[in-house]
């Protein structure tokens, strides 16, 4: 893409309305812009992100065995009322009525209408374990929005549904959705910690929350540091293996990491005091086991091995995409702008034209922009007529983490400037040693 014919409206001024860093350069990189309170237009580019981060999520549900599908936001009125959750769920939720006065709403969750999809056409054991999920638009009206994306009204989330014969096979998809999310955060650049939580109007009594440690996060965590230590890297997990994945669960659930809502003194009291912490954190997901809550009381039942109709086990899983955003630029970023991790980033490498209109600089930038589509990345090229002061801000802003700088100057010597967004620090490479460099930290190599 070239800045010129994009569309990317960054603000000079900080918005005086952004509380939170995360809000702030959000506003200012041009990636949204609020529709209404606690509503957001998603401009070009957080668009770009936010599709990156929900291809991510996609990418590791399917790898887990998950199926994707997907429901509509407006719900009947109707299928809450048999679970009861029509009267139960208070103000949150948007109560619609159509044209023939029936009672509608805007979706919070979907737990209702997954049941009954799942009661309409499945009535044996054998058709058993069963995940669908799905990524949709939700609408909450918090009482009080605020942090922008992080706590919206209208928000974008993953939400999946297990259905298992019996408790113990439930387990095991709730066991298999921790080891799934643990992966989905480390490829985004998140460290996001399960911790023991409170099941909230879902009910049930298995649930764990993902936190990602920020200052500016709304909830108080306590935990062993020694948790940190702890990282998921690239193993080749059998998804349908019991124990493999009960035992992952068992390393990142044997240190102490709970929510002020759980949270046990006596008992975090017993790690040594060196270890013990408490900090704030952004709640980015959570999953749920709640047994036969929904089943019971919607008549979904599933026959199973001795002819016998029980009620199908169900947890249900949530992860906050476009919250992610917020708490990905909370988790990196400096005073200059965002630092985007390589795994989100709407764009993979910049490049900055320090003389527009020199002819050795636009044929390297043209040249060294070619090279890198033909690798499969996508670069942004400043192709503006701007100083280079100007140039470097917008880049840093916006926090694409490599930089391709050229100028007449470092030509003359044949080389370009390669900048690491994150540490700041640079090389002169020739143009295609560059390129080829960037080629390899995102894994594409010249053929
Ligand atoms: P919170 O405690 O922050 O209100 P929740 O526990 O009610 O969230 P869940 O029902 O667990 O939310 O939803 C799954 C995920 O959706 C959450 O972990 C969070 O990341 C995200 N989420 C929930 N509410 C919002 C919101 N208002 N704006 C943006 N993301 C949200
Ligand atoms: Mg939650």
């Amino acid at each position: 893409m070239r800045l010129t014919r994009y569309f990317l409206p960054v603000l000079k001024e900080t918005p005086a309305e952004a509380q939170i860093v995360s809000h702030r350069y959000m506003l200012r990189a041009g990636m949204i812009k609020q529709a209404s309170a606690g509503i957001y237009s998603w401009l070009p580019m957080g668009f770009k992100v936010l599709k990156n981060i929900e291809n991510i999520v996609h990418e590791e549900q399917v790898r887990a065995g998950h199926i994707p599908m997907l429901m509509p936001t407006l719900q009947s009125a109707d299928l809450w009322r048999e679970s009861g959750r029509y009267d139960d769920y208070g103000e949150e939720m948007l109560r619609i009525s159509d044209r023939h006065g029936r009672d509608m709403l805007y979706g919070p969750t979907n737990e209702e209408l997954i049941t009954d999809i799942f009661r309409s056409h499945v009535g044996s054991y054998k058709d058993l374990p069963l995940t669908l999920y799905h990524v949709q638009w939700k609408f909450r009206d918090e009482i009080r929005p605020r942090f922008g994306v992080m706590r919206g009204r209208e928000f974008y989330m993953k939400d999946g549904y297990n259905f298992d014969v019996d408790r113990d096979a439930a387990i095991h998809a709730y066991n298999r959705h921790m080891v799934s999310y643990l992966r989905t955060y480390e490829r985004m650049g998140l460290q996001a910690i399960p911790m023991r939580a409170d099941s909230g109007p879902i009910g049930g009594d298995d649930t764990h929350e993902f936190l990602v440690l920020a200052d500016t996060g709304e909830s108080e965590v306590f935990y062993d540091d020694r948790i940190l230590d702890l990282n998921f890297g690239d193993r080749a997990v059998d998804y349908d293996n019991w124990d493999e994945c009960a035992s992952i669960v068992t390393e990142w659930t044997t240190p102490y990491a709970r929510t002020d809502e759980t949270h046990d003194e006596a008992l975090f009291n017993t790690v040594p005091e060196a270890h013990r912490k408490s900090s704030r954190g952004i709640e980015v997901g959570q999953i749920f086991y709640f047994g036969t809550k929904y089943s019971e009381a919607m008549g979904a039942t599933v026959q199973n091995d001795k002819g016998e109709n029980v009620p199908v086990h169900m947890g249900s899983h949530g992860i906050g995409v476009s919250r992610l955003l917020g708490a990905i630029i909370e988790a990196s970023h400096d005073d200059k702008g965002i630092i985007w991790p390589e795994g989100v980033t709407p764009f993979h490498c910049g490049i900055v034209n320090l003389r527009q209109g020199d002819e050795a600089a636009d044929g390297a930038c043209e040249a060294i922009y070619h090279s890198l589509v033909a690798l499969g990345l996508e670069p942004l090229y400043d192709d503006r007529d701007e100083r280079a002061g100007g140039k470097f801000a917008t880049m840093d802003l916006i926090g694409l983490p490599w930089r391709i700088t050229v100028g007449p100057r470092g030509l003359k010597n044949g080389v370009v400037e390669l900048t690491s967004r994150r540490t700041g620090e640079s090389e002169e490479l020739p143009p295609e040693l560059a390129v080829a460099r960037v080629g390899e930290i995102y894994g594409k190599s010249a053929v």
